[in-house]
């Protein structure tokens, strides 16, 4: 096992050093003692274990691991995920916050010349330096509650580093993900996964496949980088702008929410029905309209 440290992570930032071991849950949410040793399960990094083999063989089958792929899993854990997919790929980069955990997998993977391990925070990893010389990055991972739309966000921003992800979110997230014209799921965070990739939700997870239970339905979700891209290339900020404008009061008129982005005096020249609403708009409208933004907000 080699241990990668710094050089793979940005500037340590508040957690990435930080542990503060106080607030975890009682004790009743204790995982099973299933375990050699016991971890108290810590809400703030979003933990909940997965216990389910066949839940955990699901996800496992959904990820399709092997030789010569480029394996990053977010949130290792107790391994659940770890260990079958290092046994089939490996090779695994696994990077998780939890100081005790990360030494948990550290000894218990001491023998597998495969497992690499970042401790630290992946808000603050350089995927870049993951990537340097490798194949295309495969992220996988039951991830942390907590972070999944900023962590989703910021993986958008390597998307040519990545092959594909496979998540486990929450069900609302995945279904908000996925979601098409005409749906109430439908909004900013469809528009702009779907603009970056090809969203596929595999299937729900129900909250007994955990220890200890979230509160929520969850679902396994494949994010797929377009290659080639259906849309033509537009400006990433452009687009959220507009998007931005037009979901931020959702049950208004496009002619109400776009004035915010375009002039006034450009409105007429959109190429949308202004009596519309942020929702009835697909993703390809919004590209058409990101493209017509300027940097001053005024159309081109
Ligand atoms: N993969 C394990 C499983 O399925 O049983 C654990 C999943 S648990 C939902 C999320 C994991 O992500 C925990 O191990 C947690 O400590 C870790 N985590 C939380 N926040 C993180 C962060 N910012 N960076 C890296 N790991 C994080």
């Amino acid at each position: 096992m080699t241990r990668l440290t710094q050089p793979i992570l940005q500037v340590a930032s508040h957690s990435t050093l930080v542990h503060n071991h106080t607030s975890s849950l009682p004790a009743d949410n204790f995982v099973s003692d299933q375990q050699p040793y016991q971890h108290r399960a810590r809400k703030r990094f979003g933990q909940n274990f997965l216990r389910d083999e066949h839940i955990i063989n699901r996800i496992v089958h959904a990820i399709v691991p092997g030789p010569n792929q480029t394996l990053i899993e977010i949130g290792p854990g107790q391994g659940a995920l770890t260990e079958p997919l290092l046994d089939a790929a490996g090779r695994l980069t696994a990077i998780e916050i939890d100081r005790d955990l990360a030494a948990q997998l550290r000894s218990r993977y001491a023998d597998k010349p495969g497992f690499h391990l970042i401790e630290g925070d992946v808000l603050d990893v350089v995927f870049a330096s993951l990537a340097q010389g490798q194949a295309a990055l495969r992220i996988v991972g039951n991830l942390p509650y907590n972070i999944s739309t900023p962590l989703l966000f910021r993986l958008l921003q390597h998307k040519e580093l990545i092959h594909d992800m496979v998540f486990m979110l929450q069900l609302e997230v995945v279904q908000r993900l996925a979601a098409g014209p005409g749906s109430d799921d439908y909004g900013r965070l469809s528009v702009m996964m779907q603009y970056h990739c090809e969203v596929d939700m595999l299937f729900k997870v129900p909250p007994h496949a955990f220890v200890p239970q979230p509160k929520v339905d969850s679902a396994i979700v494949r994010l797929t980088p377009h290659r080639p891209s259906p849309w033509p290339a537009v400006d990433a900020q452009a687009l959220a702008t507009v998007v931005k404008a037009a979901f931020g009061q959702r049950r208004k008129t496009l002619r109400n929410t776009l004035k915010a982005v375009f002039s006034a005096d450009k409105m007429a020249q959109l190429p949308v029905d202004l009596g519309l609403r942020a929702e009835n708009l697909g993703v390809d409208d919004y590209v058409r309209l990101a493209a017509l933004v300027e940097p001053d907000g005024a159309v081109a």
